[in-house]
């Protein structure tokens, strides 16, 4: 796990009430950053009809103020059925964002977004879960809030990102089973079963899958079906570009199993979004076939009025950025290494990235989010609950079987046993037999 850093910002405690002059002249004062230019393609070509996008390019973080816009990107790959997917399109912004306090100002309403993401997750998976209705989604999901991208992820659809200055980087995580072995021993130690299907003769086929069920993913959204253990606690990765942009490519499987990563940004450099996304799903099904739902968006990030495709700068010359004594560069980082340098790789900044399945450690509150979440209020489905209720994501229940206020933040007994399931602790709702 990387730490929360990167982000200035007042320590805050107890209640937080601000006026809303107060907040907005914050507003202000943080918002006077230059904004990118937000451009973006989809294009897809159906198998089973189980793959949806959600593409909102005028969000707000406060309501009615326009110079408090985000973007939304964001691909569903259903499987066993739709159902999932959609419910998990038309709910999880609204889960996310309701898990952020309203009182943030730009900085840390960023820093309260990879929790935020976790909470929102969760509780789209246990309310789609509580539908009883089967089937189950990938999800990545893209927020983009000026130069800042963030992406959570579960499941095997993927994000890369090219930087302008020609470096590539991976925002997702894959949960294939096949290429996770981490992953692997965290669903046999929660007391499932991994293996290939066994024909006759004990030969051994396919990738890895877990049963009952048959999933070859560790994480989704849904498969209530399965089992508790695979889960929707999302990888996320949040970064900075430079003011040079970059383009994101998030694509279902269908491309990534036809076309490398370098293949598909080779592929539409130079055009624009859309164009760039029709292209790379027509080679894709080249390649491979129509035998999968196959779907891209490409989102290009541009300077202000920069209305062109997006292309790679030339290699800069002189001076590089100054080391933000908070940050880390992504070429420290292994999962972040650029998958080829052709110029500078110092020009996209890690903010934040933590993948593990640990709700205890996902929702921690460390420095500086701490105190960014309500206090008496489930820290995964924002419900209400009245003093010395709930249970501390940290500590458990006290011996006196009372939370204290400051033992927080707090899961509501739902959730308790919805941390319990995924972590194995627990019977899984339903298995199929
Ligand atoms: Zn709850």
């Amino acid at each position: 796990m990387s730490s929360r850093d990167g982000y200035g910002g007042e320590s805050w405690g107890g209640d937080r009430l601000i006026s809303l002059s107060a907040l907005l002249k914050r507003e202000l004062t943080s918002e006077k950053i230059e904004k990118p230019d937000i451009l973006h393609g989809v294009a897809s070509l159906s198998k089973k009809g189980e793959d949806f996008t959600l593409l909102k390019s005028e969000c707000q973080r406060i309501p009615g103020n326009g110079s408090t816009t985000f973007s939304v990107f964001a691909l569903f790959d259903g499987h066993n059925g739709c159902t999932a997917a959609i419910y998990a399109k038309e709910n999880l912004l609204s889960n996310i964002l309701c898990a952020i306090p309203s009182d943030l100002t730009r900085d840390e309403w960023l820093a309260a977004l990879p929790r935020a993401l976790v909470a929102g997750f969760i509780k789209t998976d246990k309310d789609f879960q509580n539908k009883a209705q089967v089937s189950g989604t990938t999800v990545t999901f893209v927020i983009i809030d000026g130069w800042v991208v963030t992406v959570a992820s579960v499941g095997d659809s993927r994000c890369v990102l090219e930087s302008a200055e020609g470096s590539f980087y991976h925002l997702s995580a894959d949960h294939r089973l096949e290429d996770n072995k981490e992953e692997v021993e965290r669903i046999t130690a929660s007391g499932g079963e991994v293996g290939r299907v066994n024909l006759v003769g004990g030969v051994e086929i396919g990738p890895l899958r877990c049963w009952p069920g048959g999933l070859c993913l560790s994480r989704s959204i849904g498969d209530k079906d399965v089992g508790e253990f695979i889960i929707p606690i999302p990888h996320v990765k949040q970064v900075k570009l430079s003011n040079a942009g970059g383009r994101l490519i998030i694509s279902s499987d269908g491309v990534w199993d036809a076309l490398s990563f370098e293949s598909t940004l080779n592929y539409s450099r130079g055009l624009p979004a859309d164009v760039a996304a029709n292209k790379i799903v027509k080679k894709a099904v080249q390649v491979k076939g129509l035998r999968d739902d196959t779907t891209c968006i490409v989102v290009d990030i541009l300077p202000p009025e920069k209305l062109s495709p997006f292309v790679m700068l030339p290699k800069k010359q002189g001076k590089r950025k100054k080391k933000n004594k908070y940050s880390k560069k992504l070429y420290e980082l292994p999962s972040l290494r650029p998958i080829r340098n052709f110029f500078e790789p110092f020009m996209v900044e890690e903010l934040f990235e933590d993948g593990s399945a640990e709700l205890a450690q996902r929702l921690n509150t460390v420095h500086p989010v701490c105190n960014m979440f309500k206090q008496l209020v489930c820290a995964v489905c924002q419900v209400e609950m009245k003093p010395g209720e709930g249970v501390s994501v940290l500590r458990g229940t006290s011996d006196s079987g009372k939370v204290r206020p400051w033992d927080g933040p707090l899961l509501c007994l739902s959730c308790q046993v919805k941390k319990e399931a995924m972590e194995g602790k627990r019977p899984s709702i339903e298995r199929r037999i």
